[in-house]
Formats: structure tokens, sequence, C-alpha cells
């Protein structure tokens, strides 16, 4: 069967999209985007002609002079550029890749003057690269893949690299840099992902303060480290267009609170809900909040303020329409060392797993689930049995080798997939011998 040309053009043009967007994982995908690039272009001069005109992006590997590689699509005479595949008037974006080595740029000035010759180009995209390099290239939309933001003094600040519009992968370093975090939102820069990396420290994104600047708005990914119902909180209500969120958080606190203190509080219990924290009297509910709170006193101060933030995330979790992912582990800030109360115990308070399974149960965007520490399958039957249909990648993990009944968790959870055929994966790794006790998928 022939299709007509018009319909094989929009093929190719779906095709271009996808080896445009893939451009960013080009180490990855190089075989596979160069194989798509031969197979199309050698198939007939229509279809080199169609795949020249939409291929958008030009790579550009440090593996050899850069300004050689550029020079060869910026000053081809006209006879040559027309079976040249890349050509400079149809490429909008050129992506610097294993630009990691400081200073790695070989001749700055050079560079300015071939990127001048791209009339159409859009925007500059380099993997890593220092900011007092950045800040010389003379063009004024650039976007960072991967950014290190710490407290280092030799770092030039973000605000004088004024070209930077953009970073994929922000990472925040260890030590304490919440003042700095505030600083470098203050100018108005799109970060798609933020990434703590000290896992046994608490979270140092000031969320509350960063709220009113709406900055981060943008992000769509997070992967933190420990939170407080609090962080968690203003993290929702800063980043509405948010579709991966990973943090820890402490189970014990998050038990002995949904229960109303029924259960053993955690050390960290008094001190991680922010009853010190001052509110910003400029926003209805914290208006509401307010009033509240002086009706009351101390431990009930506690309960209403975290019943708050609660009621607040799991309304948000339930009626999400982007967030796709979602991992959640237990880890308390203080108490890492003796291990956590509620894993001693064979079951979860009812109370517990009716609340935190609510909003999953009802939500409708995500898709996957890693729950880590949930060491009986309450909260999976839950989630399942009577409600939600559209996750259909669930991960779990064991933290504590103190519950032992994995035979029986195991079979629950046979039991859920026999009779729930939406679910295409359920993954139960064993923290014992670091092994999948259960590794369905279909
Ligand atoms: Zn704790």
């Amino acid at each position: 069967m022939n299709l007509p040309t018009y319909l094989l053009k929009y093929i190719i043009k779906i095709i271009c999209n996808y080896i445009n967007k893939n451009s960013n994982n080009y180490t990855y995908k190089k075989n596979e985007i160069d194989q798509l690039k031969k197979s199309i272009c050698l198939t007939c001069w229509t279809f080199f002609k169609t795949l020249s005109f939409h291929l958008s992006v030009l790579i550009i590997c440090n593996q050899c002079n850069e300004n050689q590689q550029i020079k060869k699509i910026s000053r081809l005479d006209e006879e040559k550029e027309k079976y040249q595949l890349l050509k400079r008037e149809n490429i909008y974006t050129m992506n610097f890749i294993y630009h990691y080595k400081l200073n790695n740029f070989s001749d700055l000035s050079s560079l300015n003057q071939e990127i001048k010759l791209f009339e159409n180009l859009k925007k500059i995209i380099v993997d890593r690269c220092d900011l007092s390099v950045i800040k010389l290239i003379e063009f004024n939309n650039i976007k960072i893949q991967d950014y290190y933001l710490s407290n280092h003094s030799t770092n030039v600040p973000i605000s004088l690299a004024t070209n930077v519009k953009e970073i994929t992968n922000l990472s925040i370093a260890p030590n304490n840099i919440s003042s700095l975090i505030i600083d470098f939102f203050k100018r108005s820069i799109k970060v798609k992902r933020i990434l703590e990396i000290d896992y046994y420290s608490p979270c140092q994104i000031p969320f509350e303060e960063l709220l009113p600047s709406k900055v981060l708005t943008c992000v769509k990914n997070y992967d933190l480290v420990i939170l407080t119902i609090r962080d968690l909180y203003y993290l929702l209500k800063s980043s509405p267009n948010l579709k991966r969120l990973s943090f820890y958080i402490c189970f014990d606190n998050l038990i002995y609170q949904l229960t109303n203190k029924k259960t053993s509080p955690c050390k960290c219990s008094q001190l991680i809900n922010g009853a010190n924290h001052q509110f910003n009297d400029d926003e209805n509910e914290h208006q509401i909040w307010n009033d509240k709170s002086k009706e009351n006193q101390n431990e009930d101060d506690d309960i209403d303020q975290f019943k708050f933030y609660w009621d607040f995330i799991s309304n948000e979790i339930k009626n999400h329409t982007k967030l796709t992912f979602l991992k959640i582990v237990n880890k308390c800030l203080i108490n890492h060392d003796s291990g956590s109360n509620y894993q001693k115990e064979s079951s979860f308070p009812k109370e517990f797993i009716e609340k935190f399974s609510y909003p999953f149960k009802m939500n409708n965007s995500i898709k996957a689930v890693m729950f880590n520490g949930f060491h009986t399958p309450e909260i999976y039957e839950k989630i399942i049995i009577k409600g939600n249909k559209s996750i259909f990648h669930y991960h779990s993990e064991f933290l504590d080798h103190t519950f032992q009944k994995k035979i029986e968790y195991k079979e629950s959870i046979e039991n859920l997939l026999s009779k729930h055929h939406h679910i295409k994966y359920f993954l139960l790794k064993d923290k014992d011998n670091n092994n999948y006790l259960l590794n369905y998928s279909k």
C-alpha cells in the first residue's frame, strides 16, 4: 500500500519531533537517533529534504573541537549545503554535551562569532559548565542541564549570568543554604527539577518564603530529603504543575498525628510540625488558622495545625490532575538509629490506613507509586480494592528486619493482582537480601 506524500511527510515530521526532543538524551539514544536519520534520508530525495527541514537541534560534543563542528554547518557553500542534512537556517537549538569540565569552550570569541550566523537560533543548551564561562557566551537564552547550588566561595552567583534563563536539574548542596536558595530565585529562572542529595538532612528549600514570588510554579519534579508535613503543605501550594515527587518523612510521627496521638510519639513529634513557625498574615487560610489558634492551646494547637496541613495535602493529592509519580520513604530526622516504633507492630492503626490511603484511592492522575517502609500490605489493599484504577505501577520496599511475615505479605499482594487486572507492575523488595520478593509484570 502506498501512502499519500502528505501523510509520509507528516510521519517524518513526527519522527523529527521525537529526534529533536531526545537530543537531551543523546548519550543514551545516539544509536537509535542515528539509525532513524539514516533510514529516512537514504530512502529518497523527498524524504531527505523533509527530514532536513524538520531537524532543528544541532548537537555539539566536546570530544573534538566544538567550533569546527559548528563551522561545518554555519559556513557551507550553497552547493554543498544542498546535501547537508542539518541546515543552518533550520537550527533552533544548539545543544552542547559533555561540557562538564571548567573553561571547556576552547575558543569563546570564535564560538560567539559562529553563533551569530545561525539566524533562527532560539536556545542554547549546555549540560554542565562554569557560570563564569557561560556568562561570556553572547546569546540571551541559555539553558543549563545540571547545576549544583552550593555556598562554595569560588562560585559565580547566578545573578551575574543573566543569559541563563532555564535550569533542568538543580541540585542542592547538603550544607545549610536556605538563604542562598532564596537569593538564587530572586532572578526569574525556570527550574524543572530540584534534587537534594544528603539523605540525613532536613529539606533546605524554604518553600514558605518562596511561595509569594511564585518562582517554584514551573518545577515539575522534586527529589527531596526529609520533609515535615509543613514543608509538604508549602511545596504543594508552590508547585501546582508538579508531575513527580519523591520525599522522606517520619512514619512514626505521621501515624501519631493521624491517629490523634493514640500511638507512641517519635522523638521528632514535638519538633517538626512547626508549632513555632510564623504564618504569613496576608493569606486567607493563614488568617483562618490564626483565628482558630487563638481558641486552642499547646497540644490541641499541635493537632489542629497538623490537621490543617494534612487536610490540605490530602485534598490536593486527591484532586491533582498532573501528578503521575509519588515516592514516599520512612525516615526520621532525629531517630535514625533506634528504628521505627510502628514496624514492631503487626498492623497499622486502622485510622492511619484510612486517612493515608484516602487521597490515593480518589486520585486519577497518578500512574506509579513507590512506598518504602510499609511492612504490611494493608495500605495497598485499601488503595486497590475499593478505589483506584489508574495506578498501574507499584513499588514497595521493606526497610526493617523486625517484621517477618513476608510470605503472607506476598500472598496478599498476589491475591490482589489476581483480581485487579489494571495493575501491570508490582515490585516488592526485601531488605534482607536486596532481592525482589515479588517481581510482577505483564
Ligand atoms: Zn521521627
